[in-house]
Parts: structure tokens; sequence; C-alpha cells
């Protein structure tokens, strides 16, 4: 039953209320985060169909993502019931291919033209390159992507891109653009840009095309229009009309929202302008401002609206809320990554023992995808329920699988499943044929594949080409010296480093010029990481116990357990990991009991949505402001509206979290707090720790639970043997132990040591020391260290 026309104002301030009521001219509605301007247009949704009884069919919402336009759905269909499924909700791009669809014989398209994405983009266009002897070196595939993107989004077609070239680069880039597009057509093909502005052409071409679709939306509506760049915001403008057509057909009537501070795609070739000059663009436009938050504390407001007036040029706002103080912001400063990872667990688990919040409630936000990888560690290790929203859980990803499979099978030459994986990974001519011919040889012979495989290294397999034959003798050469490496001892790290090195696995992705390919290039040093501080903890671990007194606290029940830090005892680690990662998603059941999964995802993904409980990490300088911003005014004013938008996610708490050290491509690193701390007035935040405390590194004192004292170990330990542990009353207080290179030390755990290498300065200086037998550790150096230099 629909809602009757009061209820649907109910629960509206008066601006609200006049945005939703408004009739005719077009109207902007700009305000902060919160404020109610995604509610402004569900609720003008619900009005134009209960109240001024518009047909659902009439209606256009734009929406910034899939999920945005699912939930606006549901909340309309909440107030008005199924009907409002004829509506269009949707993004963008799904808009334009269903239009483009629809029209294609207008467009000499097929109907079910592809559509190319980044990935297939950066392909084709590098084959264009080549083509056209264009140096790659001097003009990377990467490069002539983007310049063409950005040409395509200020609706610049190759013809235009040529005209106005002024340099070499421009010159260039018109002249792939122009084979590139052409190829797209022959490829029957669009990429994403192209959704757009040949739908903008369609409009504009055609008279009729554009009239067919302004009858039929007679209510178009954008929510954050922030960040619509130049083809969409023509896009709009086509599809509204600006004045009535020769058959009498009047503008639509348009209905955006946005926050100017909450611009964050500019990289996309959004512009704030579209905001900025919506009265011009759109003859009689009303603005209508919203100041009254209705989501977050004055708390985490005040410390918004605080970071916020940093940037310059800005229209400031006022934006107040009557809903109380509430919590202090959360402050937090952790030794390291895991550390970072364990408070963060370790408090989720509090808030959820206390009944303050369900998992549902909780979101945490990090800066760039491959920092959930420590989160979901430790969220598997304690069984708290996850969900990563955009981006491949860590070990299902493609490259960190491939890895694994290399692995698997230097630990276990018969592992069919995994020899198969990587037979052809990287490409080294052992095509599918030839791998059938193995396969039908070991099932001939009744002998395994990798059995079969030595056979047709040694040439002696009928049916077989000779070439593919050869490729074979060097893949089973190439494990044989790797399996070598294992044999000797050697770490599971460096032995990834020889499989990435010696495959040519790495090479292939650093020389490509598809970001995604840089993003796994990430991954896999991400893995080294895993796989060294694997080593290193376990050594640590076997080395504490050995010194001891409450050894006899740990299970000794390790029969047929692998030796500690060895390649198996690696597998299985992460095997237990990836498996616990398969459980399927517990946010699928509708279960009502069901306290739902804490949700992980990147500031990026976060917009528009909000959850009372907030956990944004790696709050430091190079991480969040993003490295590339440290120098860079422009940069740093879009990095900083990433971080009102992540605080203004927040409700009730809101933590903010750093660490002193992060471990980023194998070695540790050091970053300074995020300058954005320090933007933030100080009575607002409540700092839980914000000095470390002086141990080794990787240690567990800290975790916020005790469950959370199994570590890189394949056995359970006390917390007893813990590094964070009360010090033994024989360490020596020795402040700010100087090292270098070469020194010789003496542990008080560890025993004699030399010193590898130093890193860091002051508060953040760590070594990593040699002991022998003891293994390789690295140590901070500060406050007390149960070590003397001899
Ligand atoms: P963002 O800028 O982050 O996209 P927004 O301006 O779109 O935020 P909404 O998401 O629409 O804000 O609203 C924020 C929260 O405030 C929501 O929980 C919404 O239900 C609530 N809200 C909005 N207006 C009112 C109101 N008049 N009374 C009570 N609650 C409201
Ligand atoms: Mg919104």
């Amino acid at each position: 039953t629909p809602r009757r026309h009061a209820e649907l104002l109910d629960d509206l301030n008066g601006a609200q209320r006049e945005a939703v009521t408004h009739h005719g001219a077009p109207l902007l509605v700009v305000a902060g985060a919160g404020s109610g301007k995604t509610r402004v247009l569900t609720r003008r949704i619900a009005y134009l169909l209960a109240e001024r009884h518009v047909h659902p069919g009439q209606i256009l919402a734009i929406t910034f993502t899939n999920k945005a336009a699912a939930e606006m759905r549901d909340r309309v269909n909440e107030m008005v019931g199924r009907r409002a499924n004829a509506m269009w909700v949707s993004t963008f791009h799904s808009m334009c291919v269903r239009i483009l669809r629809r029209e294609a014989k207008t467009l000499d398209l097929t109907s079910n033209f592809s559509i190319y994405d980044s990935d297939d983009t950066k392909r084709l266009i590098t084959l264009v390159a080549r083509d056209l002897d264009i140096d790659p070196k001097r003009y990377p595939a990467r490069t002539l992507a983007i310049h063409i993107s950005n040409l395509k989004n200020e609706l610049i077609d190759a013809d235009g891109a040529a005209s106005q070239a002024a340099n070499d680069l421009e010159r260039r880039v018109a002249e792939v653009y122009a084979e590139y597009q052409r190829r797209l057509i022959q490829a029957k093909a669009m990429d994403f840009d192209d959704l757009i502005m040949r739908t903008v052409e369609l409009l504009q071409v055609f008279p009729d095309v554009a009239e067919y679709y302004r009858r039929r939306f007679r209510h178009v509506m954008v929510d954050e229009y922030q960040d619509t760049n130049h083809a969409q915001y023509t896009l709009v403008r086509e599809l509204v009309g600006i004045e009535t057509t020769e058959s009498g057909v009047p503008p639509a009537e348009l209905c955006v929202v946005g926050d100017a501070d909450q611009s964050i795609y500019a990289f996309r070739g959004a512009t704030i302008r579209n905001i900025e000059e919506f009265e011009r663009d759109f003859t009689d436009a009303r603005t209508i401002l919203l100041e009254q938050n209705y989501r977050s504390t004055q708390t985490i407001l005040s410390a918004a609206n605080a970071v916020i007036a940093r940037n310059p040029n800005r229209r400031d706002k006022r934006l107040w809320t009557d809903s109380g103080d509430g919590e202090k912001i959360v402050g937090y400063v952790a030794d390291n990554d895991h550390d970072e990872a364990a408070f963060v667990a370790g408090e989720i688990d509090a808030l959820a023992d206390k009944g303050v919040a369900n998992y549902s409630d909780v979101a945490v936000f990090y800066r760039t995808n491959n920092q959930s990888r420590v989160f979901e560690e430790i969220f598997i290790r304690l069984g708290l329920p996850y969900k990563v929203v955009g981006g491949v859980r860590f070990y299902e990803r493609r490259e960190v699988k491939d890895m694994l499979a290399y692995l698997r099978v230097l630990a276990n030459p018969e592992d069919t499943v995994s020899l198969r994986r990587v037979l052809n990974v990287p490409k080294r001519g052992i095509g599918d044929r030839a791998e059938a011919v193995v396969a039908t040889y070991a099932e001939r012979e009744r002998i395994s594949f990798a059995q079969a495989l030595r056979v047709a290294a040694t040439g002696d397999m009928p049916l077989m080409n000779p070439r593919s034959g050869k490729a074979i003798t060097g893949f089973v050469e190439l494990l044989d010296g790797l399996r070598e490496l294992v044999d000797d001892g050697q770490e599971v790290a460096d032995v990834l480093e020889s499989v990435l090195d010696r495959t040519g696995y790495r090479t292939e992705l650093e020389e490509s010029d598809d970001p995604q390919d840089a993003s796994r290039v990430e991954n896999l040093t991400e893995l080294v990481t895993v796989a060294r501080e694997f080593t290193e903890f376990t050594v640590e671990v076997a080395a504490a116990i050995a010194n001891d007194e409450n050894a006899e606290l740990v299970e000794d029940d390790d029969a047929g357990v692998p030796a500690p830090g060895s390649l198996p005892a690696f597998l299985e680690r992460v095997s237990l990991v990836a498996d616990a990662d398969s459980i399927p998603d517990p946010d699928g059941g509708d279960d009502a009991d069901d306290a739902g999964v804490v949700t992980l995802m990147t500031v990026h993904t976060a917009k528009g949505l909000e959850y009372p409980v907030v956990f944004c990490t790696g709050w430091e300088d190079g991480i969040f402001p993003h490295m590339r911003a440290l120098g860079d005014p422009t940069e740093l004013a879009e990095e900083r509206r990433l971080a009102y938008v992540a605080i203004t996610r927040a409700r009730e708490r809101l933590y903010l979290s750093r660490a002193m050290t992060r471990s980023a491509w194998g070695q540790p690193m050091n970053n300074p707090a995020s300058r954005f701390f320090d933007e933030i007035p100080a009575e607002l935040i409540d700092w839980r720790r914000e000095e470390p405390v002086s141990r080794a590194f990787g240690g567990t004192g800290n975790f916020g639970s005790p469950r959370v004292a199994t570590t890189w170990g394949s056995k359970q330990r006390s917390e007893s043997t813990g590094f964070g542990a009360a010090p033994n009353k024989n360490w020596k207080d020795t402040v700010a132990l100087k090292l270098e290179v070469g020194d010789r030390v003496s542990h008080d755990k560890y025993g004699l040591g030399t010193v590898l290498s130093c890193d860091g300065t002051g508060p953040r200086a760590t070594a990593t020391i040699d002991f022998g037998g003891s293994g390789k550790v690295r140590l901070m150096l500060i406050g007390s260290v149960p070590m003397v230099k001899l």
C-alpha cells in the first residue's frame, strides 16, 4: 500500500521537503555528507509516483554504483510497492548500454556488441601502437590509453584530437586514437568511454531518437553529481533538453544532488565545474542547500569539518547536527600493520561482546586494495566473519594462485592439478595439444602426469611435436633447478623470488602496459612478504620456545607437523587460510539473528554508504595521503576530500589508526603519521595508544584478544612466550641502541648475532640480525632492548 502524502514528507526537514516537492525547473541540491541528499532523491521518486501520478517508466535515476542503484530501487519499492520496477535506476554505463543495444541499428552496430574493459583496451592499444611503430618506451600503451580516455571524456573524437594536437605526444595520441577506434568498430566493440560518448552522439545526431527518450523520461535524477565528467554532463543535458522541441516536447524535470567536497574521481575526468555551473548550464535552475546532518555525532562531524576546511578554494558549508557529541574518536598507534589489524579485530570483538555493535555495523577502510590482506588474515584466524567489497580476495587472485601452484609442485612433484596449472604459465610453448598428448600418454601407460612429462622431456614421446617437446624439457629442468633450492634449505621467500625470476613471470607482468598487471606485481610482492614474515616468525617462535622455561605450555604433539619455516609448513599454513577464505559469504543468508559480517573496503568504494562503527586505517603520510600527493597540492586536496568521505561514513564511533612500520615490498617501511591527524582538533581524539612499546618485530603482545596468541607458527603458543609479554627481569636497559651493519651483538634470547641491515632512525630504528642457529630476526631498537653491542 503506497504511503500517503503526509507520511512521505513527515520525516523530512523543510529544505528536504522543498526539494522533494519542487516542480518544474531544474533543481540542484548541494550539501555536505549525511545531510540526506540521497534520501531526497529516493523520496522524490516515491512522491512523483504516489502524489504526482507519474508513471514509473517515465523515471530515470542515475547512481554512481550498481550497489547504490539496487539500494535506491529497494527503498522506493518499500514506499510505493512493486510497480516501481518499471523505472530505470542504473549507473551511467548500464543506462547507455541499454540505450545503445536498443538503438544499435541507427548507429549501424549489432546489438550484441562487445564491451571492452580496461584490460582489453590496453591490449588493443598495445597492438595498435606496435603496428604504428610507436616507441613503447617513449609512449607506453598505458599513457596512450589515459590520453584517449581523457579525450573521450571531453567528447573529442580522433579528428578533433588531430586538429588540436599541439605537441608530439598529442599527435601520436591522435594517430593511435584513430586506428584504435577503427579496430574497435571492426571488432564490433566499445570501450567504457565509448558507451557514454556514442550515446551522446546518438542523441545529438538523431533528433528523433533524442525526442523519443525525452518523451519517455520526464524525470531525470542524478546522485553524486560532483563525480560526473563532461561527457556525462552532456548526456544528461541531451536527455533532459534545454528547450521545447519543434513537436512540442518540453524539457524533462531534472534533479541532481552532490557535494563538491566529496569529489574523488578527478582521475577519471570528473569535474566539480558541473556543480559550480549548474545554474548557468540550465536556465531558471534552482539550488537548495541542506545544512543538517542526520548521520554522525557532533564529534565525528567536527573532525570531518576541520579536515576539509584545510582545502583551498572551497565554499564553506555550515553543517550541524542535533545528535549530541557522542563518543570520542579513538586514536591508535600500532607498532606494525599486523598489530594494527589485530587491534581492529580485537576492538570489533569487544564491541560485539559488549553488545555495542553487530559485525554488520562495522566497516574497515583502507586507502588501496592491497592493504586488505593483513586484515583478512587476522579475521580468518579469529573467525571474525567479513567480506571484502570490490576486489578479489587475496588468495583467490590469479597471480597468487599461480605462484602457490609453483610452490606446491616444488614441494610435491606429483601434484597434477598444480602442475597443469603452471605448465604454460607464463606462456612457454606448451600448448593445449601438447598437454593433451602428455595426458593421453600418462593414461595409456598408467603413469602420473608428472612422470609422463619427464618422458616427454627426454624427447621419447610419440605424437609430440618436437618444438613442444623441447619446451617441456626446459620446463622440467626449470622445476628441477628450483627444487634444488628447496632441498638446499633456502627460505620460502627466496625460493618464491627465484620462481618469479626464473619463470619470467615477474618480467612479463612488469613489461605489460596493463595497470592490472602492475597491481598483480604488488600482490606478488605482498606474497613474498607473507613468506618472509612466515619464516622469520616461525624461527623467532622456535628460538623463543627453546629459550623459555615455560616451553612446556606449548603442546608437544608435533607428529607429522612440518618443520618450522619449511616450505610444506608454509603451504599448510596458506591452505588453511585460503580454505577458510572460501567459506560461503554468511551475508548471503537472511537469518534473522545473523549478526552479519564486517565489511572491508577502500574509501573510494565507501562513497555514499554509512556504518555505525568505522575504522579508518593506515593513516600515514605516504599511505593516506597517498605518496604521490605529498608534493602536489591538487592531489593533496583530492586526498583530503577522500579523508572527508572516510570520516563522514561513521555514524557513532570512529577509529583512526596508523602503524609505525608497515611491510611493503617485503621490506619494512616507516611512515610518519598522516598529516590529517594534525588537522583534527586534539580534544576530539582519545588516544588509546600513542607511543609504541619496544619489542621484537611481529610480536603479539597487544593483540586485543588472547585468541590471537596463535600466530605464524604451526602451533598454538601461550601468551607467556610472546614477545610482548612482560620483559624478563634480567633484561638490560639499552635505550636507543646504535648499531651498524657488521656489528656483533649479544641478545638475551637469541644469543650471539651479526647485524645484517639497519633501517629507520630514532624511534623507528630497526635492525635485522643474523643469530645463526636462532635465525634472522628483525628488532625494533627503541626503549629497552635485551641486547648489548660487543
Ligand atoms: P552522502 O553525502 O554521504 O551521500 P547524503 O547527503 O546522501 O550523504 P543520506 O545518505 O541521504 O545523506 O542520509 C544520511 C542519513 O541520514 C541516512 O541514514 C538517512 O536516512 C538519514 N536522514 C536523512 N534525512 C533525515 C531526516 N530528515 N530525518 C531523519 N533521518 C534522516
Ligand atoms: Mg548520498
